[in-house]
């Protein structure tokens, strides 16, 4: 699908036909071709503070940040200086280095875990949680709730089956029975549906791994109470509560979502994963949790894991000078910015007259172009209108602003996010609001 644009695109559209021909899809994740809305995926030559410049020299506020790590900004300069000083030293040793022992003092002095295991993506650091998890509790069976994106580990990679408490499907070919046969997947926010599994299950659920707050399909935040009622329930029935803070983790506050909830109502996690905002834009991921539960991970204990570049140096020092410059002035910058965007955008939309939920956890929200009241799960995120969002996405970005192109995304900000890119992004909705109107009435 091509579009109409007044920004010049020749450039993106070249570097897109090369990347076509040695790349699949020519992109190296697959949300960035830009199959859910159309058009050229622009291709970025750099970027600085809350701005990308794409190689045709066009220029957007971010509202992507690298799917959430930048929270400092692009190419933040005590960053960049802590790295280049890092680099010098040289870029990997295969050995233990100051900077892993600091990022995770960080982590623990901010996250309930006591200690840290550092990998290279979240996908890595799930897929280590699940192992450990089965590894400490000695059963096979994983619990997923349908929505939570917690990277393409090949067991979460599962839709629910027929009918509640059944064991999955693959969610894609190339995954086979055996990798989700172990994996039952229910819906979010459904506290019967957790425990009906529970109960037909008994000693056999290694682990209940969730999103602390889902963002993978838009923001959808627990219900009050809801992640305290999923460590308390796999607690008496001794399984591990893993809570996925990949995307959430000193992004949608200090202390991530648990800072927001389970502070406040007392749950732990037994097991929580990490990646984006500690990573400071670098590959850097960790898992960490329980003590007793960390102690059975080898050399110390029997569960095997390991990886050539896990605790990289140069991205442990990236990560750990986001972390000790990510100060409550900076979410409380964050956090205005996104109530100012998101209040405009539910403006815009109603002026437009078109049905849409805006939903946040912290710094981070979504807005979902659909008419149900609330979205509690995967089923209410799924009712958002595709060509609606389409319209929405091509005016915000003809106007200068790259929002996710796909529509079951958060937005994302950072401290670099000032005045002049707040109201680049105010003055294109309106005209984004009206795009999506028409998109509706066209496609009725
Ligand atoms: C991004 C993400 C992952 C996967 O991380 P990668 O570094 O892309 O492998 C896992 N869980 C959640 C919640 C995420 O948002």
């Amino acid at each position: 699908m091509t579009r109409p644009t007044t920004r010049p695109t020749a450039a993106s559209a070249a570097l897109f036909e090369r990347a076509r021909a040695v790349t699949p899809g020519g992109v190296n994740s697959p949300v960035r071709a830009f199959n859910a809305v159309g058009g050229t995926p622009r291709f970025i030559r750099s970027a600085a503070g809350a701005w990308l410049t794409d190689v045709d020299g066009n220029e957007y506020v971010d509202l992507i940040c690298s799917w959430g790590p930048m929270l400092l900004g692009h190419a933040h300069p005590e960053v960049q200086a802590r790295v280049a000083e890092a680099v010098a030293r040289g870029t990997s040793y295969g050995a233990p280095t100051e900077p892993e022992v600091e990022l995770a003092e960080e982590i623990a002095a901010r996250a309930p875990v006591e200690r840290v295991r550092f990998v290279s993506s979240g996908t890595e650091a799930t897929m280590s949680a699940i192992r450990l998890a089965r590894g400490f509790t000695g059963r096979d069976v994983v619990v997923k709730f349908a929505g939570c994106y917690h990277g393409h580990v090949d067991s979460l990679l599962a839709s629910a089956g027929s009918g509640l408490a059944t064991f999955a499907v693959p969610g894609t070919p190339g995954v086979p029975t055996s990798s989700t046969e172990l994996t039952v997947v229910l819906p979010y926010n459904d506290r019967a549906a957790v425990e009906k599994v529970f109960a037909e299950h008994p000693g056999r659920i290694a682990c209940l791994i969730t999103e602390a707050a889902p963002g993978n399909m838009g923001v959808v935040p627990p219900e009050p109470g809801f992640n305290e009622f999923l460590a308390a329930t796999c607690r008496a029935n001794g399984a591990l509560f893993v809570s996925d803070e990949v995307m959430t983790g000193f992004r949608a506050s200090r202390f991530g979502q648990w800072g927001l909830d389970g502070a406040l109502e007392g749950w732990r996690p037994d097991l929580v994963t990490f990646g984006k905002v500690m990573g400071g834009g670098f590959p850097a991921a960790a898992f960490g949790g329980r003590a007793d539960v960390m102690s059975r991970l080898a050399p110390e204990g029997p569960v095997y894991q390991a990886g050539t570049l896990s605790g990289n140096p140069i991205a442990t020092t990236a990560g750990l000078t986001t972390l000790r410059l990510a100060t409550d002035e900076v979410y409380a910058h964050i956090g205005a910015a996104a109530e100012t965007i998101r209040t405009a955008a539910a403006d815009a939309l109603t002026a437009a007259g078109v049905a849409h939920v805006v939903q946040s956890t912290g710094t981070m929200f979504s807005v979902f172009l659909t008419d149900v009241a609330a979205v509690r799960d995967f089923d209410d995120a799924s009712t958002t209108s595709a060509p609606a969002y389409a319209a929405f996405f091509h005016e915000m970005l003809e106007r200068g602003v790259y929002l996710p192109p796909s529509a079951y995304e958060a937005w994302f900000l950072s401290a670099a996010h000032d005045d002049r890119a707040v109201s680049t992004v105010l003055d294109a909705l309106p005209h984004a609001a009206r795009a999506a109107a028409s998109a509706l009435e066209s496609s009725q």
